[in-house]
C-alpha cells in the first residue's frame, strides 16, 4: 500500500486509499517478514505472527487494515513498504489515468464482493480469511461431500467468479502484469 505521507494526498495515495486489495486478503493470503523487520513491534501492534516453513508471516486480511488504511503505517514491514501493484506503477508512470485506475479498482471490488457473496451462500462466512484460502476450503468440502444439484450450481458460479477476479488481478494488479 502506497503513501507519500504528505499532507496533501497524491493521486497514487488516493488510489490506494480507495483500494486496499494488497492488505485485505484479495491479492495476498499472508505477508512474510524480511530482514530488518521488527517482529516485536508488529506483534505488540496486534499482528498475529506465526511460523510457516521457517519464515515468519502474518495472515491477510491484515489485522492492521482498518477503514481502508494501514493503522501501523510507520511500522509496516518491508514487503508492505516495497509493494507497488502494476496498476499503481502505471499511474505513477503516467501511463494510466487516475479515473481509469479507479474504474479498475471498482471492478475488482465488485468481483471480490461477488466471490464473498457466493462463499457465504455456500456456508463459508469466515471473513477473516483470505479469499483464495476460503475458495480452496469450499472446493475441498465440495469434493469430499459430493455435489448436490443446488450447491453444485452455486459452486460453478463461485468458480467462475473466482476465475473472473483472478483474470483481472493477473492483468491489472500483479507486478509485471
Ligand atoms: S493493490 Fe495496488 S492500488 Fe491497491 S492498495 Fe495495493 S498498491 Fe495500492
Ligand atoms: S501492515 Fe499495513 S500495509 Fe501491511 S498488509 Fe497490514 S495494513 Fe497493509
Amino acid at each position: 500500500m502506497y503513501s507519500n505521507m504528505s499532507n496533501e494526498p497524491s493521486m497514487a495515495e488516493k488510489l490506494c486509499l480507495s483500494c486496499g486489495m494488497c492488505c485485505n486478503g484479495v491479492i495476498f493470503a499472508d505477508v512474510q517478514l524480511q530482514r530488518g523487520d521488527a517482529p516485536g513491534g508488529l506483534k505488540a501492534n496486534g499482528l498475529p505472527l506465526r511460523l510457516r516453513g521457517g519464515k515468519t508471516v502474518f495472515p491477510q486480511p491484515c489485522a492492521a487494515f482498518q477503514d481502508c488504511q494501514c493503522k501501523i503505517y510507520a511500522l509496516r514491514p518491508k514487503h508492505c513498504r516495497d509493494f507497488e501493484c502494476a496498476l499503481l506503477k502505471s499511474v505513477l508512470a503516467g501511463k494510466t489515468e487516475f479515473t481509469a485506475a479507479r474504474k479498475v479498482v471498482r471492478t475488482a471490488h465488485q468481483r471480490a464482493e461477488k466471490v464473498r457473496q457466493l462463499l457465504r451462500d455456500l456456508g463459508d462466512t469466515e471473513e477473516t480469511l483470505a479469499l483464495s484460502k476460503r475458495f480452496q476450503r469450499v472446493k475441498k468440502q465440495m469434493d469430499s461431500s459430493g455435489f448436490e444439484e443446488e450447491r453444485a450450481d452455486t459452486f460453478a458460479d463461485l468458480s467462475m467468479a473466482v476465475h473472473e477476479l483472478n483474470v483481472l488481478l493477473s492483468e491489472g494488479f500483479y507486478p509485471g502484469a
